[in-house]
């Protein structure tokens, strides 16, 4: 069984168990996390993930087994996608972060990513093609908050 953020016999069941409930309470597990976990498990898909993070109308599956995650075809992620109701991302964690933040921006182009020293410190710019502003999958505060997150220091997109 691989793993998932809840433990294994949270999975079946329409409820938590008192270990899984306390890291829910206190955040470090989402309702997402579980939502995907139970999906997954439901579609028989024997594949583990770290964390899912659901953001401005996208759900962001990080795992070290993206093609388990994303299923034959992509069924899983057309499953989650129906179940959940959200589009669904699925970013491999042993990427490097150009490749990882170039799957969260699709089918918006990713050109580059910057640094620039600014007072307060080092931050990352991700640069988009104007032309593709339409094609970002969320608005560009949810997607600033992810990039921040995953690069680990304040990263704003910026279109050229
Ligand atoms: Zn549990």
């Amino acid at each position: 069984m691989s793993k998932t953020p809840i433990c294994e016999s949270c999975l079946a069941t329409g409820s938590l168990c008192a270990g899984c409930e306390a890291r829910r309470a206190s955040g470090e597990i989402t309702e997402a996390d579980v939502a995907v976990a139970r999906k997954l498990y439901e579609l028989g898909a024997q594949a583990g993930f770290d964390r899912a993070v659901e953001r401005g109308g996208i759900i962001v599956i990080f795992t070290k087994e993206p093609s388990a995650v994303i299923g034959r075809g992509g069924r899983n992620v057309s499953a989650l996608n129906a179940a959940l109701g959200r589009k669904i991302k699925v970013v491999d964690g042993n990427a490097n972060p150009h490749d990882r933040i170039a799957e969260i921006l699709l089918p918006a182009k990713l050109l580059g990513i910057n640094k620039v020293f600014k007072a307060g410190g080092e931050e990352y710019r991700v640069r988009i093609p104007k032309r593709d502003m339409p094609r970002l999958p969320t608005n560009l505060q949810v997607l600033n908050g992810l990039l921040t997150e995953i690069l680990g220091k304040k990263t704003e997109l910026k279109v050229e």
